[in-house]
């Protein structure tokens, strides 16, 4: 048996592969960007779209609880990042909510006007906070530094620091403990972007104290693309906020259809529009699938899995110029890895076209996600063979292989 062979035969979550609807022949690293389909969502969106829409037609708002989807699935999303019932709602995109919470956020912290991020943030994270500068003529500042430098940054003036746990480019990931406590002692609240966190990486919300948190539903969550995004509100903050997407879903009694606006209690008030069912539907069934899982052992199996891409990619590195982009320390890496090379987004869609399906980030970056719950040691393998073999024989240096799509 090979290392890897030894390692799938070991592995406590290797069951789970099978639940997934896998291609034949494709060996996918890129569940941290968009999660494979489990095979369960096939067939409740099936049910979903036939009986339930089909027949039940609007009757079934109530009678196959379409209404409560958003606080049923919020409250399984929340045991997977250590919150309590109550405090998550599964609802609209990151985008989104992440206005939503900035703007709570603000509100809770009045006369402060500084939201404070790190230079080289997922770009709709700095984009939302410029366009609340814009909404409010400047009055909120959007400030960015260096990532070294935020602590120095919790001046007086920091009324909310939004930072992602793990970035999305290198997998770099923040103690969210450490980070709140020190942004709490100098006054600022703190929202933390767990899209690459979710499913991928031990989260404790309530340990760390934690005020707001947002995350998507389409990455190691396996909600689908698109899949509703979900927010995170700790309790005691909760009642404090009156949205400012006050929308009638967030109303106390939407079914009362009254002139004045009064937001419901609890969780619910960050609820904007009509749920999305259909997303839901998907997006409950990767959920659950996750919530089976073991953290722990989640964790474990995606540390071994990037070691063993290192080790592997290790000659490589050597000899055709790959440089590790992620923490080399393990502990202080998300559930990816990512190397730069001057010819990457020729590499990466060679690799592709060779059935092995990373991604590109902008300008020389290919990041693979460790998916636990569906990839193989085996695969990492063999993903590593494929591309040293294409580095030896230039197989990359193509053409066609330099053509840019509109996603990358
Ligand atoms: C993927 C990702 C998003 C995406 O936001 P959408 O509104 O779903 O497009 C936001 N923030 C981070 C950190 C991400 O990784």
């Amino acid at each position: 048996m090979s290392d890897a062979e030894a390692l799938d035969a070991a592995d406590p979550l290797a069951h789970f592969r099978e639940r997934f609807a896998l291609p034949e022949g494709v060996i996918y690293l890129d569940g941290n960007s968009l999660g494979a389909l489990p095979k369960a969502s096939v067939a409740r969106l099936a049910e979903t779209v036939s009986d339930e829409w089909g027949r039940g037609l609007i009757t079934s708002w109530n009678a196959a609880r379409w209404v409560e989807a958003p606080q049923r699935i919020g409250d399984k999303i929340a045991r997977l990042i250590g919150a309590g019932a109550g405090e998550v709602i599964a609802c609209d995109s990151t985008s989104v909510n992440l206005f939503k919470l900035l703007t709570a956020a603000l509100s809770l912290n009045p006369g402060r006007g500084t939201i404070l991020s790190e230079r080289g943030n997922f770009p709709t994270d700095v984009y939302m906070m410029q366009g609340i500068e814009t909404l409010t003529r400047g009055a909120v500042r959007a400030k960015l530094v260096e990532p070294e430098n935020i602590e120095a940054a919790l001046d007086d003036d920091v009324a909310v620091l939004l930072l992602t746990q793990v970035h999305y480019k290198t997998g770099r990931m923040h103690d969210v403990a450490a980070i709140t406590a020190r942004a709490h002692a100098g006054g600022a609240l703190v929202i933390w972007d767990l899209s690459h966190s979710a499913g991928a990486v031990p989260v404790d919300l309530a340990a760390a104290k934690a005020d707001f948190a947002v995350g998507c539903g389409y990455k190691y969550l396996n909600g689908g693309p698109g899949a509703p995004a979900w927010l995170y509100v700790a309790k005691r903050h909760q009642d404090r906020v009156r949205p400012a997407l006050s929308g009638w879903f967030g109303h106390a009694r939407p079914f009362d259809f009254t002139d004045e606006y009064e937001p419901a209690a609890g969780i619910a008030r960050f609820l904007c529009g009509t749920p999305p069912v259909l997303g839901l539907t998907a997006l409950e069934c990767g959920v659950d699938m996750m919530i089976e899982a073991d953290m722990a052992a989640l964790r474990a199996k995606s540390l071994a899995l990037g070691e063993l891409f290192a080790t592997r990619m290790a000659p490589l590195c050597e000899q055709y110029g790959f440089a590790l982009a992620s923490p080399a320390d393990p502990a202080v890496r998300g559930s990816q890895i990512s190397y730069t090379h001057r010819d990457a987004y020729a590499i990466m869609q060679a690799l592709i076209a060779r059935g092995v399906i990373g991604d590109f980030r902008a300008p020389d970056i290919l990041r693979f996600g460790l998916t636990p719950l569906y990839l193989r040691f085996a695969d990492v393998d063999r993903a590593v063979t494929i591309l040293a073999e294409m580095m030896a024989s230039r197989d990359w240096d193509r053409p066609e292989h330099r053509i840019r799509a509109a996603v990358t």
